[in-house]
């Protein structure tokens, strides 16, 4: 072997065991060491040596593998036909390529395609019998899967019978099981406060949720789920993509609500409309599938073991660029907490110039083993700040390493060391106090419009905004006395602080920034508290009895009641102007269902599962997956399945579904 093909010997070994590496964490571990980017760059370098070099290509490759081996802690489920991945591409020449295989290789003059979101979550596999879910699977690795049938059952947009006439005897569907932001913020939150380190995206919080050993757990989670292909079915003769979610459709399944079927042409436009909106979903995707519409062409296309060859995944690009890093700065949150951010050498990423990066947290810094002169990969993904995703290349002389700084770089108090972070326990520390009149102002705070951060470093550099009172006591003149401030924008800037004087405690709550209570939290304390009278008197013990308030919220809410300087501060805000309102909540407390805890099983025929489980929430009351001791109500529907059994088993109290709907108010 030449020196050369030695080189690339060493290197293909090197990005087998890395890439193996990655895999594990991903799939069993779910919590990746690289993000997506890096990892399907490495997978490229990969599949061009195999290329090039086929005599080089082993037999454990990556390449050949669909995910990874699968955790012991799970029974296995065999997958018939197996769950295969997908290829990638990544621009409109690799698509019109992908376009001339595929009519190639089907030996056929056009093609027609169909386009879908690729959500970003976690493959399963639903099994029915005689029109019943009787299993579960995660994909594994492809031919095994992980049995999760109970955890699948909390998710409630699966449904547990398939509805329609005659369904069929054996069907098995193939999807994604997801969350939504909203979902994986409020999941975080939670973890926070209950001390746990968060997720860091929402397809590795919906994975570590879904594997779960304790269904109770997954059930907490609010899964969502949505199906984009058949495995196998009996009877039905379903002939293409349209008529398949046709027949899913007709059986109750819940399929993607946007996707589209046409040329490769149009396959292009769809990709290029959810390119530029993706944002706007409130679940994540990472680009679009296109796959050969007709069945028939499918079927002469084949698979190869890891891939169909009638599909492929069109990634969106991630914007990137290497950069050099010169300084790093540590900044001062509104909670004290200090971070290290890099000052870069300007670079253009995508469009926009930045000078800035975001290195997390001290333990992100050693992971990266990143120091001040290296060349850096920089990373901008939607409108989050940019962050430093890898070294491109080490500083060519003595580097100088980022060493955590001892004090506050703002009032020089010592920091605390709190496992990966470093805080600053100062109230007065003026980067705190100006963090938290920042945050006031801004959209998670009291929402104050035409209020930026830069008027508020204004306004306080002028001296007339020293704590979050003198918000109230702005006047017109203060305004108009600063540069570059007009009568228009004076008064709209005071008619938005004039609209916020009287605010309900959540908003309150939320906006005073206080450590672990983030928007969903404020909003179930509040709820529990009424006003705010009530909550500034309220125990640690009381504060941990809420549902969903765990330990550390509960400390960190008492420990800022009983701040002196807190209190004058809420004082000197109602004298200013502020009135705080009690909570009101939209949940109309009914009697009788409030606090109850119900489990809808079997096909109900008046209304949906979901819309049900809605009602009772807005009444106060809880949905819950599976029956237990707690069950106050169990509603059966037509054909209900062991939910009913146990119930009886255990005493609950057994409804129909018009019981269930008179009792609730709807009849
Ligand atoms: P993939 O995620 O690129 O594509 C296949 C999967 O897409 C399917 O299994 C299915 O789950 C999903 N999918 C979503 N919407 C779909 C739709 N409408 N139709 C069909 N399928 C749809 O492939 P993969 O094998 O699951 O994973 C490989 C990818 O995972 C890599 O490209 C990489 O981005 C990521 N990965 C990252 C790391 C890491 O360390 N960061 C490690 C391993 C894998």
């Amino acid at each position: 072997m030449g020196t050369r093909e030695s080189d690339v010997k060493a290197r293909y070994d090197e990005l087998c065991d890395l890439i193996t590496k990655y895999n594990r964490h991903y799939y069993i571990e779910d919590s990746p060491l690289v993000d997506d980017a890096t990892y399907d760059e490495l997978m490229r370098e990969l599949l061009t040596i195999e290329r090039r070099y086929p005599s080089l290509k082993r037999g454990d490759s990556p390449s050949l593998r669909v995910g990874d081996e699968i955790s012991p802690v799970f029974s296995k489920v065999a997958h018939d036909p197996p769950m295969r991945s997908l290829g990638n591409i990544f621009s409109e020449e690799e698509l019109a390529e992908f376009d001339r295989r595929c009519r190639k290789g089907a030996g056929v003059e056009s093609c027609t395609y169909s386009g879908e979101l690729k959500f970003d979550g976690l493959a399963v596999e639903v099994v029915y019998r005689g029109g019943k879910m009787t299993q579960g699977s995660t994909r594994g690795n492809g031919s095994v899967g992980e049995d999760v049938t109970s955890n699948l059952a909390t998710v409630r947009a699966l449904p547990v019978f398939l509805a329609g006439e005659n369904p069929p005897e054996y069907l098995s569907v193939r999807g994604e099981v997801y969350l939504t932001h909203g979902e994986f913020e409020r999941l975080n939150e939670e973890r926070e406060g209950q001390g746990e380190s968060p997720f860091a995206n929402p397809r590795n919080a919906a994975a570590g949720s879904l594997r779960q050993l304790d269904s109770r757990i997954t059930e907490k989670r609010r899964l969502d789920i949505v199906f984009y292909g058949i495995g196998r079915v009996t009877g039905d003769v379903i002939t293409d993509q349209r008529g398949m979610y046709e027949a899913l459709r007709r059986w109750g399944i819940p399929v993607p609500e946007y996707s589209t079927v046409g040329t490769i042409d149009e396959i292009a436009g769809f990709y290029r409309y959810w390119y530029e909106h993706r944002h706007e979903l409130e679940f994540d995707i990472d680009g679009v599938v296109v796959k050969v519409a007709d069945f028939n062409t499918r079927e002469a296309l084949g698979a190869t073991s890891k891939a169909p060859r009638w599909a492929t995944a069109w990634k969106f690009p991630s914007a990137e660029a290497v950069t050099l890093l010169e300084s790093v700065d540590f900044q001062v949150g509104r909670t004290g907490l200090v971070t290290p951010v890099a000052n870069l050498r300007p670079i253009n990423i995508g469009g926009v110039v930045v000078k800035r990066a975001s290195l997390h947290n001290f333990r992100e810094i050693e992971r990266l083993d990143v120091e001040i002169g290296d060349i850096v990969t920089v990373k901008r993904a939607g409108d989050v700040i940019p962050k430093i995703t890898g070294i491109h290349q080490k500083h060519a002389g003595p580097g100088s390493a980022i060493t955590p700084p001892g004090r506050c770089p703002s009032c020089g108090e010592e920091l605390n060391r709190e496992d990966i972070y470093l805080r600053c326990r100062n109230r007065d520390c003026p980067s705190i106090r100006m963090e938290r009149l920042k945050f006031f102002v801004s959209k998670d705070g009291m929402d104050f419009e035409f209020f930026g951060p830069e008027l508020v470093n204004r306004l306080h550099q002028s001296g007339r905004l020293a704590g979050m009172a003198d918000f109230y006591r702005i006047t017109r003149d203060d305004l108009l006395s600063l540069d570059r401030m007009g009568e228009k924008l004076a008064d709209k800037v005071l008619e938005s602080i004039e609209s916020r004087r009287r605010i309900p405690l959540s908003q309150f709550l939320k906006a005073l920034g206080i450590r672990n209570v983030g928007e969903h939290i404020a909003g179930v304390i509040a709820r529990n508290a009424v006003s705010l009278e009530r909550l500034m008197g309220m125990e640690v013990e009381e504060l941990k009895g809420i549902h969903e308030v765990g330990p550390q919220v509960a400390e960190s809410v008492y420990g800022f009641f009983r701040d002196r300087s807190v209190l004058s501060m809420i004082e000197d805000m109602k004298k200013a102007g502020l009135a705080v309102e009690d909570e009101v909540t939209s949940v109309t407390v009914a009697e009788g269902i409030a606090g109850k805890t119900f489990v809808f099983t079997g096909s109900l025929s008046r209304k949906t599962r979901r819309e049900c489980e809605a009602m009772v929430e807005e009444r106060g009351g809880r949905a819950s997956g599976s029956v237990s001791g707690k069950t106050d109500y169990v509603v059966a529907g037509e054909s209900p399945g062991s939910k009913l059994e146990r119930a009886r088993q255990l005493g609950v109290t057994v409804l129909t579904e018009d019981e269930f709907l008179s009792m609730i108010g709807e009849e």
